[in-house]
């Protein structure tokens, strides 16, 4: 049997009823009960009173110098006394409601007081007391470990079944990791982690625990990702895209600039995957406007030329329409018939499109991301080019497969990620990275200024104007109502007007039809509009290279990624640009992130500041973004046993007979249950 088959029912103990209060916690196994790891430990090592601080909680050894003195207040309540010597010092214990102790304390008895300790009065408040010559399971001199556990389960409880459990099953505990790893970086067997980790008994030995399980953890973590990495060259059933370097060369000729060298290396990395036979499945990261759409038309141009047809899958209907404008403009006269494909357009274009689609009369579609589902059809889709707010998932992945696709995909991110975040949430792929700026960008400048300075800021915005420069003013998203959101936009653009009555201003917002957002798009581009009042709906992608100046209200609601990724926006063209944070903020966090972003325009600088600042889990800002909960890692603090992990995960999947040889058939099984690999066939 093994320990996930067998019900908590049979560790001593379980009642029916306590099986059913543990299910509350998700505890129905053996082995969901001994992986039940506590979230900390309550510290019981006995101290030296004198290095206790005032105040603080410890656990100290003493002998008993006079009889408990017993004052009871009603039927229930009760304070004991007692003077009790500990180091060399006369101290008051007190003890509430334990009025059965009384007896127990006899002179000259040893006695392990765990309690608040108040220096002035020679006083502790004991929580927890415990005499060394009748202590059965004793807690003294070690640490205890703390549940994150309640209802009718007390702590107590909970200790007592966990270690009855250790004691019938602890050493029917398996090992999962592979002989060598255990042996290569020295960690415990897992029945030894196990243990440790509900009774460490001493610190050091509790660390050596945590680090077997955490590099468990993430070893097993990064192996699904590699293996599946691995799963997917080895099929080798991709698209074997024949490219010939001629067709870029001659493609990127026509472009208005000459590439970047950061762009030809990824450009290169790319058609290299692209030509093999496996899919591709890569991340192409880089900072605001270090131009990685142009990477994507140049990928989805080969894609065209070799035969099949590309998709390129955006956020919003606005990024759609202009991604569309611009490949169309970028392949005029070369024979690549772009489509685009939006939620709002009429039922006739749509089934028009998808006919053409279905047929191959369009070689390129544009589209948020419902693209590649209900009722779309390609003749042969070869390249996928999607962004970072909706990850290329897995399902999305097998809904194509199971129209007979097995298209390349390549994601973009909207701004750089912190590599440990990259390698968790992105394990899986094959990185490019953009790591330099198109030539002649000049640097943002950017300020920050209180509310109280909107004089100055519409003299900035006349200023940029009049030397015939175009403005963003964006107003953020009120979470709480879409309506207020809304209108604190055009309160904005009515006060513009008011300022500014010689000059046009358009209006953005969620709110608007998608035509109606065409319209001030087109204009704005167009420069036929001189400033641009937004909400958020322009934060990724928007690209207008002669709108020099972005004023960011209430800037303090933004996340720093976010404020980055909206000052990206301006800086796109060859005129010195500027960004203005208006903000109050009053925490110390907002502060902070104006103070980020006034000393650095650098994106990766930017990323791993929000990292800190916010921590992982909200980094992305998404469910989506495939960040995975880990019970003992932290990803950010475990980072360098991440990096081995996945190092070890790697060498393992690429060789030859890790699917083959049974000394890993553990770990098969491990892959086999996981989600990632459902309806995949692994042998
Ligand atoms: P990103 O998507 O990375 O934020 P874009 O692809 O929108 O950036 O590019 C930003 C701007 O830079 C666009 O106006 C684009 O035409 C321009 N651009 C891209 N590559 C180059 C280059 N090699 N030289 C000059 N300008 C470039
Ligand atoms: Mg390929």
């Amino acid at each position: 049997m093994k320990l996930d088959q067998i019900s908590v029912r049979q560790v001593k103990g379980v009642s029916a009823l306590k099986e059913g209060e543990l299910h509350a916690f998700g505890v129905r196994t053996i082995a969901d009960l001994l992986g039940y790891f506590p979230f900390r430990y309550e510290d019981y090592r006995v101290r030296e009173l004198s290095e206790v601080k005032n105040g603080e909680k410890a656990t100290v050894l003493g002998i008993i110098r006079g009889n408990g003195i017993l004052q009871r207040y009603g039927r229930s309540k009760s304070r004991l006394t007692c003077k009790i010597e500990v180091s060399g010092m006369l101290v008051t214990a007190v003890w509430f409601n334990r009025h059965f102790l009384k007896e127990q304390l006899t002179p000259g008895r040893e006695i392990m007081l765990t309690g608040k300790w108040e220096q002035h009065r020679l006083q502790m408040t004991v929580s927890d007391s415990e005499f060394p010559d009748s202590a059965k399971n004793s807690k003294s001199g070690s640490l205890q470990p703390v549940y994150s556990i309640g209802g009718n389960i007390t702590q107590a409880w909970i200790r007592k079944t966990i270690a009855t459990a250790l004691e019938q099953y602890g050493p029917m505990v398996e090992e999962v990791l592979p002989y060598e790893l255990v042996e290569e970086h020295r960690l415990m067997t897992r029945a030894e982690a196990f243990q440790l980790l509900h009774m460490p008994g001493d610190f050091r030995k509790g660390q050596e625990a945590r680090r077997r399980m955490v590099y468990e953890e993430l070893f097993l973590f990064q192996l699904k990702l590699q293996a599946y990495r691995s799963l997917n060259r080895v099929r080798n059933d991709g698209i074997a895209f024949r490219i010939e370097s001629e067709t870029i060369r001659s493609f990127a000729a026509t472009l208005p600039f000459e590439l970047t060298d950061a762009q030809k290396k990824v450009v290169n990395e790319i058609l290299t995957d692209m030509r093999r036979g496996y899919s591709m499945n890569r991340l192409l990261q880089g900072d605001v406007g270090s131009g990685k759409t142009v990477v994507a038309a140049i990928a989805l141009y080969g894609a065209v030329k070799a035969g099949h047809q590309g998709a390129l899958m955006v956020p919003t209907e606005i990024l759609a329409e202009q991604h569309a404008k611009s490949l169309q403009r970028m392949y005029e006269g070369l024979g690549v018939e772009v489509g685009l494909l939006t939620g709002s357009m009429t039922e006739r274009k749509r089934r028009d499109l998808l006919a053409s689609l279905q047929m191959g009369l369009i070689d390129v579609v544009v589209g948020t991301h419902a693209l590649i589902q209900e009722g779309v059809f390609f003749r042969s889709l070869g390249l996928v080019v999607t962004d970072e707010q909706h990850r290329f998932g897995v399902n999305q992945r097998s809904i194509l497969r199971h129209k007979g696709m097995n298209p390349d995909v390549l994601t973009m991110t909207a701004t750089p990620i912190p590599r440990t975040l990259a390698i968790t949430a992105y394990g899986d792929m094959d990185v490019s990275t953009l790591k330099e700026m198109p030539r002649g960008r000049k640097p943002i400048k950017t300020y920050w200024v209180k509310h109280g300075s909107m004089d100055r800021v519409l003299g900035f915005i006349r200023k940029e104007v009049s030397s015939g420069r175009q403005v963003y003013v964006i107003c953020p998203l009120i979470e709480e109502s879409d309506k207020l959101d809304v209108q604190n936009a055009i309160d904005q653009y009515v006060q513009l007007q008011q300022a500014f009555p010689d000059l046009k201003i358009g209006l953005l917002h969620g709110r608007m039809t998608a035509a109606e957002k065409d319209e001030v798009m087109s204009e704005f581009g167009a420069n036929e509009s001189h400033v641009l009042v937004a909400t958020t709906v322009v934060e990724v992608g928007v690209d207008v290279p002669n709108a020099t100046l972005m004023i960011i209200m209430d800037a303090e609601r933004f996340g720093l990624s976010q404020l980055h990724q909206l000052r990206g926006r301006v800086g796109r063209g060859e005129h010195q640009s500027y960004c203005v944070l208006v903000a109050d903020p009053k925490s110390e966090n907002g502060r902070e992130r104006m103070k980020v972003m006034t000393e650095t325009t650098d994106g990766f600088e930017v990323a791993r500041r929000d990292l800190e600042l916010r921590g992982p889990g909200d980094f992305f800002g998404t469910k989506q973004s495939g960040l995975p909960e880990f019970k003992v890692a932290d990803m950010v603090a475990d980072y360098e046993v991440l990096e081995t992990a996945r190092e070890d995960a790697g060498r393992l999947t690429e060789r030859e007979d890790f699917w083959k040889n049974e000394s890993f058939s553990r770990l098969w099984s491990i892959l086999k249950h996981d989600q990632l690999f459902q309806g995949e066939q692994l042998d």
